[in-house]
C-alpha cells in the first residue's frame, strides 16, 4: 500500500450560507462537505476542506506544502481571493501539487492565470439537459465510466471556452439548446497536472451524483503528483570530459 494521498478540497462557500439561495438546501454542509464526502470513500485519501472566509482562504503554507491534490470551487467571489495565495497556489502547480477547477472555477484567478486566457464561454440557467461524451476512453480519469454520463438538467456552458487547446481533452458536453462544451479537459504546468471538470453548478444536486464522484475520485489519482526528479537549472557544466 503506498502513501495516502493528501486532498485539500477548496470553495468559495458563500452562495450555501445564504438562507435565500437554493444551494443552502441542496448543500447544507457546503459544496466541498459533498465533495469531500465523495472522497473520503477512498480509503487512501486523506481529506481536508478550506474555505474563502477562513484566515489565508484557508490555505496556509502548511495547508499547500501538505495538499498533493487541491480541488477549486468558486463562482461570485473570486475577485476577493487575494492575490498572495493565487501566487503561493500558482507556485505549488509548478511544483508539481495537482489541481482539480470545477465549474464556475474556470473564472478563479487561480485557473486563469495558470491558463494565460480569459476563460470566458457562453452560459445560459435553463435547466438544459445535459450528456457529458467520454472521448477519451483510455483515458484513468474516466475509469468506470459508461460511454457518456447523463446529467439530466443543469446549468449550460458552451462554446467558445476561451482555453488553451488542451493536452488531453477527455469529456465533450451537449446541451439540448444545441451547444457543446468541452468539459473534461487536461493540462501540464510545470510539474504540476491540472484538470478542468465542467458540471457543478450550485442550484442542482451535482456533487452527489456517483459518476461526477467517480470522475474527481479519479482526476484527483490522476493528478496526484509522481516521485519525479527535480530539475536544476542555470549555469552548468559538462559531464562529460
Ligand atoms: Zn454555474
Amino acid at each position: 500500500m503506498g502513501r495516502s494521498v493528501r486532498v485539500t478540497v477548496w470553495n468559495e462557500y458563500r452562495h450555501e450560507r445564504s438562507e435565500h439561495h437554493p444551494a443552502c438546501k441542496i448543500y447544507p454542509e457546503g459544496i466541498h462537505g459533498a465533495i469531500a464526502k465523495g472522497l473520503r470513500v477512498e480509503s487512501d485519501f486523506e481529506v481536508r476542506t478550506a474555505t474563502l472566509d477562513e484566515p489565508e482562504h484557508g490555505l496556509t503554507d502548511e495547508v499547500l506544502a501538505n495538499t498533493d491534490v487541491l480541488t477549486w470551487w468558486g463562482h461570485a467571489a473570486h475577485g476577493e481571493v487575494r492575490d498572495e495565495i493565487v501566487a503561493k497556489v500558482h507556485q505549488r502547480v509548478l511544483e508539481g501539487m495537482g489541481l482539480i477547477v470545477l465549474h464556475s472555477g474556470h473564472f478563479a484567478k487561480i485557473f486563469r492565470s495558470l491558463m494565460g486566457t480569459t476563460c470566458d464561454l457562453k452560459w445560459r440557467e435553463g435547466n438544459d439537459h445535459e450528456r457529458l461524451w467520454v472521448v477519451e476512453p483510455g483515458h484513468p480519469i474516466t475509469c468506470g465510466l459508461g460511454e457518456y454520463i447523463d446529467m439530466g438538467p443543469e446549468e449550460m456552458y458552451g462554446e467558445r471556452f476561451d482555453i488553451p487547446a488542451p493536452e488531453t481533452l477527455v469529456f465533450v458536453s451537449w446541451f439540448s439548446g444545441g451547444e457543446i462544451f468541452r468539459s473534461g479537459c487536461c493540462y501540464t504546468r510545470g510539474r504540476g497536472k491540472i484538470f478542468y471538470f465542467r458540471p457543478g453548478h450550485e442550484t442542482y444536486p451535482t456533487y452527489y451524483n456517483d459518476d461526477v464522484r467517480r470522475v474527481i475520485t479519479n482526476a484527483v489519482r490522476w493528478a496526484n503528483p509522481t516521485n519525479g526528479p527535480v530539475p536544476t537549472f542555470g549555469n552548468t557544466q559538462p559531464l562529460e570530459k
